[in-house]
């Protein structure tokens, strides 16, 4: 099997069904794509307590530097309603000129783009002048705990290194080329919960009202600004998600009140500086007392989120430089270099080696009736193609 065409490639990939945290096959799949190409490729099982086990497969060809990593997952979310779907989610069916299928932009469409880039390389030029390898993950929709983070790990410890790696999520909110993620903001979570005394409504001279000095401490912290942004990423933003009491009766001032916030934060902050920004306005508002007044200080505690997610961003000029002319090269468009969005795997992989991600048109990630162009996986099969040529002409001649 020739893996130089992306369409094939995609069918393939879509007709396994792994939705995390199943392998599905479409590990299987890939080993048969890379191993004739001349990879070394290993299956990795990651393991921990409480969680799925999670199949991970790492691909390397070439045993010398300049070393490139593709990075990507090859689980999907679950299709929802089949029903809904105008072409089944794991047929991978072709319509004027759209393949369907659970996974099409997010992201085995990325990753059957890069295989094919790397298949034309090798049948042009021969093996990489250096390494290229796939780090491929199971488990980055689900809980992230057994896929790219312990892979990394498992990989460094047999000593591989990175010199830059692109991760192929989809990046481009309308048309391929538009963006380029060279960066992402971090996420940090918390849960806040206010002691207060149940009572009755009419007598709250008996009471206390734990919702009184919830809004204080949650007022505190949509309130200010946290920063007005920096050069490459736009301000945090914090948003209180849920506020719950659990009381069913409109007469009872209830014992409790929670709320829970996420706040996405740029480079102003780490997670620990803004946790103590975040501690520094809660303790101001829970004395003050603008809602309970003449009562002491709201009592609360609240509970952090374990693993937030760092912000980083990405400075190695070469790097984006060789992916951003392979963009315009290919396309004629200079993509916008970006840190909106979620988080992805790359924040993992930013602790090792330089990273930027870019792939396909994100709009109907993880809808019904997932579907990409395939016009656009050639194009974007080229773009990687170019990106390929263009990093190690770099890499080699610094
Ligand atoms: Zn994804």
């Amino acid at each position: 099997m020739s893996a130089t065409n992306p369409v094939n490639n995609l069918q393939a990939l879509i007709r396994c069904p792994s939705v995390t945290p199943a392998e599905g096959g479409a590990l299987s799949v890939l080993e048969a794509m890379l191993a004739p190409l001349g990879f070394k490729v290993e299956r990795v099982v990651a393991r921990a307590e409480g969680t799925p086990d999670v199949e991970n497969l790492y691909a390397r060809i070439g045993s010398g530097g300049p070393h490139l990593m593709f990075a990507g997952h090859t689980d999907v979310v679950p299709p929802g309603n089949e029903a809904d779907w105008s072409h089944p989610p794991f047929a991978a069916e072709i319509s004027d000129g759209m393949l369907f299928g659970r996974g099409a932009v997010d992201m085995k469409g990325g990753i059957a783009c890069f295989v094919a880039a790397v298949a034309r390389h090798i049948e042009k030029h021969g093996a990489p002048e250096g390494s290229i390898s796939f780090l491929i993950t199971g488990d980055e929709e689900g809980p992230a705990i057994n896929g790219t983070d312990k892979l990394l790990q498992w990989a460094a410890e047999k000593g591989e290194k990175w010199d830059a790696c692109l991760v192929g999520e989809p990046t481009n909110p309308d048309v391929l080329g538009d963006m380029i993620k060279i960066g992402r903001r971090g996420s940090l979570s918390g849960r806040i919960t206010v002691q207060g005394v149940q009572g009755h409504s009419a007598y709250p001279h008996l009471a206390d009202n734990p919702i009184r000095g919830l809004l204080q401490l949650t007022h505190a912290l949509m309130d200010e600004p946290f920063d007005h942004g920096t050069t490459n990423f736009p301000p945090s933003n914090l948003e209180v998600t849920t506020i719950d009491t659990g009381n069913p009766a409109v007469n009872v001032i209830p014992a409790k009140a929670t709320a829970a916030f996420n706040i996405r934060f740029n480079d102003t902050w780490t997670a620990d500086s803004l946790q103590s920004e975040i501690i520094r306005r809660l303790e101001a508002a829970a004395a003050e007392g603008s809602l309970r007044p003449g009562r002491d200080p709201v009592r609360y505690e609240i509970v952090w989120n374990e693993r937030p997610s760092h912000v980083f961003l990405t400075r190695n000029d070469a790097l984006i430089e060789s992916l951003s002319l392979a963009v315009e090269k290919i396309t004629g468009r200079r993509p916008a270099l970006s840190t909106t969005g979620g988080t992805s795997d790359a924040r993992f992989i930013k602790d090792y080696c330089p990273v930027v991600e870019f792939g396909l048109v994100g709009q109907t990630m993880h809808m019904v009736d997932e579907r990409v162009s395939v016009e656009d996986l050639e194009t974007l099969t080229n773009i990687y193609g170019s990106f390929i040529a263009n990093w190690f002409a770099h890499a080699r001649s610094a």
